[in-house]
């Protein structure tokens, strides 16, 4: 039998070195009973989430605490969590297009990053195999400046209304203006799916706060009882003192994506989700000034070498908005849109929407996100809308409670 080595993995925080192997954690309970699938370190220099599993799962083994289902958790970028580093030959969380994964199965040889998705590939499709209860994936990460602690997810409502039980901010709208992340795959698939990123990458409180966040999840996925665990009332208080007490919904407003070549510098000391200004200069770009078109918020502005994003700006959604869209969604009111010129079905089992943006200008982005479309650009005068709603395995949620 071949043995595979262990990789070790170093928390500057903690000034703490662990050997890991890719499943970090693995019990599996009754097939129809819930799961629950941890990622930690898809990124390999944000360690916080792989060590806060271990910490977290290590208990609640020590604890001898019941499992009411199964738990599994995985560490992402195993080369690139060695080295303590980003990534080694590409992103490994911006190549889960359907396109990339079936290129994946073809290809003789593989980059760094190639082999460590093709091995997450394998496992998920093992799990996913034999469950028929309700499944539940989190994906812990880190960011590059200071940040309260949120949560980001792709707005179906199985996922808006699993993420309103932690009492931390809930970002939507991300994905829209990335290519390929892990849980955009995911959630096509059809399941409950968040991001959990925890706060700044080399911050001790990044740790704690994915430790109280695994435990929460834990508790309101059902898959462990609440009163079993001693320290849950310790760690919802914890979450919402580190959150500062907010926990509305924002969405993504802009982002400013960096060129081939771009020399881009943050302005120094903004912190993630800090209240900016119209006019507030908020970074360099080729030596010229970027000012904010905002009264916003700023949100994971970049302060790391590795990474494509400069910053984003969120906003606020109105709850009376929220509620409309829950409204909306539950009386399917997307049928009637094809009536309008210029908007068609993109295919047969219409849940894509083929949107001519030049005829149907009248009908903004915010009209097809209340009803659960996210967009993606194809050319200057195509939008395509892909509904969340009708991937949405809703029918394995339906008695969770947190559904009700
Ligand atoms: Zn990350």
């Amino acid at each position: 039998m071949i043995t595979k080595d262990k990789t070790t993995v170093y928390s500057k925080p903690l000034k703490e070195s662990i050997a890991i192997d890719r499943m970090m954690f693995k019990f599996e309970g009754n097939d129809s009973a819930p799961t629950m699938v941890f990622f930690g370190g898809v990124h390999g220099n944000e360690t916080a989430g792989v060590f806060a599993l271990r910490e977290a799962l290590g208990q609640i083994e020590q604890d001898k605490i019941a499992i009411h289902g199964s738990i599994y958790a995985i560490a992402g970028n195993l080369k690139a969590l060695e080295k303590g580093q980003r990534f080694i030959d590409t992103d490994l969380n911006r190549m889960w297009t359907l396109h990339q994964i079936n290129a994946l199965k073809q290809k003789t040889t593989l980059n760094v990053e190639e082999q460590e998705q093709l091995e997450i590939y394998r496992l998920l499709e093992d799990i996913l195999s034999s469950k028929e209860g309700p499944v539940y994936f989190t994906d812990l990460h880190t960011t590059s400046s200071k940040t309260l602690p949120f949560i980001t997810i792709n707005d179906a409502m199985i996922n808006r209304k699993f993420s309103l039980m932690f009492p931390v901010p809930i970002v939507l709208g991300i994905e829209e203006y990335l290519e390929g992340p892990l849980l955009s795959y995911i959630n096509e698939l059809g399941y409950v799916s968040l991001g959990f990123e925890s706060g700044q990458h080399y911050q001790k409180n990044a740790v704690l706060n994915s430790i109280a966040f695994i435990n929460l999840a834990l508790v309101f996925s059902g898959i462990v009882k609440q009163d079993d665990v001693p320290d849950y009332e310790k760690y919802k208080d914890y979450l919402t003192k580190q959150s500062k007490n907010i926990s509305n919904i924002f969405e993504v407003i802009y982002l400013h994506n960096l060129e081939e070549n771009e020399s881009f510098e943050m302005q120094l000391g903004y912190k993630s989700f800090e209240p900016i200004k119209k006019g507030n200069v908020l970074a360099l770009s080729n030596n010229k000034e970027i000012a904010s078109k905002y009264n916003a918020r700023i949100f994971m502005p970049l302060y790391q070498k590795k990474g494509k994003e400069g910053f984003f700006i969120i906003r606020k959604i109105n709850p009376f908005f929220l509620k409309l869209s829950q409204v909306l969604r539950h009386c399917n009111a997307e049928n009637f849109l094809t009536v309008f010129p210029g908007i068609t079905w993109n295919d047969t089992n219409q849940n894509t929407l083929k949107v001519n943006t030049v005829i149907a200008k009248y009908f903004a982005k915010p009209i097809f996100h209340l009803l659960g479309y996210r967009s993606k650009r194809v050319n200057q005068n195509y939008l395509i809308l892909n509904n969340r709603e009708k991937v949405s395995r809703t029918q394995i949620y339906k008695n969770e409670f947190w559904n009700k």
